[in-house]
């Protein structure tokens, strides 16, 4: 017997037939004698139709009320399921992340776990209950509802899973596992058996959405052994996400990431002196705005320097309003911006033992005439800043340059 944590996203659950289909599936795990505690998403689409709707009324929708209307998708899902498994016989019971009492703090709209109690999971996966919880959802410690980001459900899935110390948290989701690149670009693209937790943090935070960022850091801090698993089939082992030191032989390069979603802002002319990072980057901070690529050069004159930074898209407009907030304090001759631009990455841990991977990638890039405007590196990973409109040509050019579509 084993206890398992099973998400399910908002396509598998788009309506009362696949939510019958994962009753089924649930059913199935219970009838080989596992406990079960199965994590949904809200309907697909819902989440956006709710953010809309609150857009009507206020265009910046207070974060609180936000909060408190969002986390209702998720309250329709369990109570539906929970009754398609008591149509089937079982037991089931769903629960709100109040009612689990998933705390996190009050960063309303993004707000992160600080404990859970599994007390009552527990008494009741031990009274042969199946236990549905909402997820994406949590209270504040003074009781607020508190919603985790969009994508959220993921990081409920993977918390629970190590709270329960579950012996497997496995994500049901429309894609049969993680693949080399994004098969609509690529339609060669391959799944990948298994892939690295810091391969994945890697993939997931470079835009294949996958999983939510926040659940692979969780999973991999707490140890969760997590897996991608289509709903729609009845067969397949997914992807298994894995620890380095656990993987065989790894393929030098195991994907291609990017992300849409991308905006650069370059301060211009500034003088170059100890503090001038801080002064920029700080009122930026300060708003809660993350920044992604950070690059700084010395400028020509020797007094003065560029200073590039990317964040997310949606976040552009108010980032470029504060920094011509305080471009007079800082010296800046000039701001700019440009939000039509997107970031192409490889990945892989192969490639702390394998040189040559970034000129291969320049190489590549260079052939089709495509400009970088931005790069940066970390042990795994090698990313790129290009124009939006060379996107597609990009993942295609590299998935066939580092010979993806064939297995290590
Ligand atoms: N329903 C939420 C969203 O659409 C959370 C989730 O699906 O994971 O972002
Ligand atoms: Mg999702």
């Amino acid at each position: 017997m084993a206890l398992i944590v099973q998400k399910y996203g908002g396509t598998s659950v788009g309506n009362p037939e696949r939510i019958k289909n994962v009753a089924q599936r649930v059913a199935r795990f219970k009838a080989q004698g596992h406990q079960v505690v199965v994590v949904l998403s809200a309907m697909s689409g819902e989440t956006n139709r709710l953010i809309d709707l609150a857009k009507t009324i206020q265009s910046h929708p207070d974060p609180r009320e936000l909060d408190v209307m969002v986390s209702t998708g998720e309250q329709v899902t369990i109570a539906l399921l929970s009754m398609a498994l008591m149509e089937m016989g079982l037991k089931a019971k769903s629960y709100t992340g109040a009612q689990v009492r998933i705390v996190t703090d009050d960063a309303h709209t993004k707000a992160r776990i600080l404990s859970i109690d599994e007390e009552n999971l527990r008494r009741d996966l031990n009274a042969g209950y199946v236990a549905v919880v909402a997820g994406f959802q949590g209270v504040d410690e003074k009781g607020n509802i508190t919603t985790l980001g969009r994508g959220g459900s993921d990081t409920t899935g993977v918390a629970l899973a190590a709270a329960l110390k579950a012996d497997e948290c496995q994500i049901y989701t429309d894609v049969d596992g993680v693949y080399t690149t994004d098969p609509r670009i690529v339609p060669e693209a391959r799944k990948l058996k298994t892939i690295t937790f810091e391969e994945m943090l890697e993939m997931a935070s470079l835009g294949s959405k996958v999983l939510q960022i926040r659940s692979v850091e969780f999973a991999g801090k707490y140890k969760v052994k997590l897996r991608v698993l289509s709903s729609f089939e009845e067969e397949g082992e997914g992807t298994l996400i894995t620890f380095e030191e656990d993987a065989m032989e790894q393929p030098i390069i195991s994907g291609i990431a990017f992300n849409r979603d991308e905006a650069k802002i370059t301060v211009l002319g500034v003088p170059d002196r100890p503090g001038i990072a801080y002064a920029i980057l700080g009122p930026v901070a300060d708003a809660n705005i993350d920044v992604d690529m950070i690059i700084q050069n010395v400028g020509a004159d020797g007094t003065t320097t560029d200073f590039t930074f990317t964040v997310n898209r949606s976040e552009y407009a108010k980032a470029i309003a504060i920094l011509r907030d305080v471009q007079n304090t800082i010296g800046a001759r000039e701001i700019k911006g440009d939000d039509k631009i997107v970031k192409v990455s490889l990945v892989g841990v192969g490639m702390r033992s394998h040189s040559g991977i970034a000129s291969t990638m320049f190489k590549t890039l260079a052939a089709e005439g495509i400009n970088l405007q931005m790069i940066s590196t970390s042990e795994i990973k090698i990313s790129v800043v290009i124009d939006e409109k060379y996107l597609e040509l990009a993942v295609r050019v590299l998935h066939k340059a580092f010979n993806l579509e064939q297995a290590a």
